[in-house]
């Protein structure tokens, strides 16, 4: 792991300048550079000093005025990208003055911009990436036991959705539902929150219809996860806490089930349990930074696979509570999964709030691309936190309605409600409202995260691979509660 502190003068070999259009360097270069140095967000320029062993990299920071967390994530992206390349154990990043982010939230997030950018996933390769970089101190006027705090924050949370990447990157021969239980098991135990795992004869038990549904058609056996976390000391007075529940989609593999995919680009539907790995994480998260909330995470997870015994399109399955479900199409099973999960948040809590977390649908990717996740809610009352998170994140989202006219879309001639939409039709909002059929009146998050949990391209602040959206998002706004 990299250490992180700060500094008010520098004191390693490679000095790491970000600059501002159009700033004055703080420290004096040759006149060419600065020609040749152009100064876009992102963009970087070695230059190398004639005195001792000191280099500078030049690292642009675009406007002042565009700046913010989503810059900076980009601005960091792009040095420990650069930094990778080098053969050096320290360096020193002087921070540019800063005036729309107060000094904590840009430290915290300056700590997670570092420790989420030096991650590397490359495990089943022989030849491994070098990870040199041993330390790198932040050189700043400011200091502080707040600021020490905030960059201690900032690692926690990268760390943790340097975590959810991990074990979505991991393939899915690797991580099945077993798996993704038994690392609950193990976090919990590490972290000091509760965990129960419920396996088929308990989904059963629970009368889970759709995920066991879901699971018939493979060997793998399904797990429920249930994980509960508390704040320390007068447990019985905190349980008593109306709980926020996080529902995270453990699909370990979709192959979409007798309505196969096709093969093209099959191989990503490993991170088909981003929203697992998301809730994970928060919760490694949350019990670190000892957050006063009372919180529930709920893991449905089963592989989607094809068998004699697998679900066919035309059976009708039944939810726990009771709903008859005709599946039209054996691709749209997260939202089954997802359905009897908040059965049972209904059925064991009085939850405050459910949140979501599901790579639900392509038809997001279509409306909204691959660097917003679609947000739905069927109320208002979290709007302005989850935005207010989101830009401090820099994890963003649009939101999608869910209009009454389209319950039309999911109506069944034979059952209560069938799995798909009309074709061709707001598939993300038929998605969504498949969910909020089981709802009721308890206050509602749904986040569709198919066009953001992963990349398969490299994007200005994202290595390739699972992308942990959510995490700090979620992180900080139950801390704002
Ligand atoms: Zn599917």
């Amino acid at each position: 792991m990299i250490k992180i502190s700060t500094n008010k003068t520098i004191q390693t070999d490679l000095i790491i300048l970000p600059l501002f259009e159009k700033d004055q360097s703080p420290i004096a270069l040759p006149q060419a550079v600065l020609l040749d140095f152009k100064n876009t967000l992102g963009a970087t320029q070695m230059v190398y000093s004639n005195q001792g062993q000191k280099r500078i990299l030049l690292v642009g920071l675009g406007h002042k005025q565009k700046f913010g967390p989503q810059a900076w994530r980009q601005a960091i992206h792009s040095i420990m990208s650069y930094i990778r390349t080098l053969d050096v154990a320290q360096a020193s990043l002087v921070l540019p003055k800063v005036s729309k982010l107060s000094p904590v939230k840009f430290m915290e997030l300056t700590a997670f911009g570092v420790i989420f950018s030096h991650y590397h996933f490359d495990e089943y390769k022989q030849e491994k990436t070098p990870r040199k970089l041993q330390s790198l101190e932040l050189i700043t006027k400011i200091s502080g036991k707040k600021i020490n705090q905030a960059i201690e924050h900032g690692i926690i949370i990268g760390l943790a959705a340097n975590e959810a990447r991990s074990l979505a990157n991991h393939p899915g021969n690797l991580v099945t539902p077993s798996h993704l239980a038994k690392y609950a098991q193990e976090l919990a135990r590490k972290y000091k929150f509760a965990c129960k795992i419920l396996g088929p004869a308990e989904i059963k038990k629970e009368k889970m219809g759709l995920l066991a549904g879901v699971a018939k058609g493979s060997d793998e056996p399904a797990r429920f996860i249930v994980l509960e976390y508390l704040p320390a000391g007068r447990q019985a007075e905190n349980k008593k806490l109306e709980p926020i529940v996080l529902i995270g989609k453990g699909l370990t593999f979709d192959s979409g089930g007798i309505s196969i995919k096709p093969a093209d680009r099959m191989e990503e539907m490993k991170y088909d349990m981003c929203g697992a790995a998301d809730v994970l994480a928060i919760f490694e998260a949350v019990s670190q930074l000892k957050l006063p909330i009372h919180l529930i995470g709920l893991i449905p997870s089963t592989e989607n696979l094809i068998s004699g015994q697998a679900t066919k399109p035309g059976d009708i399955l039944i939810s726990k509570s009771g709903v008859s479900v005709e599946i039209v199409n054996t691709d749209a099973e997260g939202r089954l999964v997802l359905a009897d999960a908040i059965d049972y948040a209904r059925a064991h809590f009085q939850p405050k709030l459910i949140i979501d977390y599901a790579t639900l649908t392509g038809a997001v990717l279509v409306a909204l691309g691959d660097q917003l996740a679609g947000f739905f809610a069927n109320t208002k009352s979290y709007d302005a936190g989850f935005k207010k998170a989101a830009a401090t994140a820099a994890e963003n989202f649009w939101p999608l309605p869910m209009p009454e006219e389209y319950k039309e879309h999911i109506k069944s001639q034979v059952a209560d409600i069938r799995n798909v939409g009309e074709k061709g039709l707001a598939g993300a909002t038929a998605g969504a409202m498949f969910l909020e059929h089981f709802i009721g009146t308890t206050p509602w998050i749904h986040l569709d995260i198919a066009g953001t949990a992963w990349t398969m391209r490299p994007k200005p602040s994202l290595a390739v691979g699972a992308t942990a959206w959510g995490v700090y998002l979620t992180v900080d706004f139950l801390r704002n509660l």
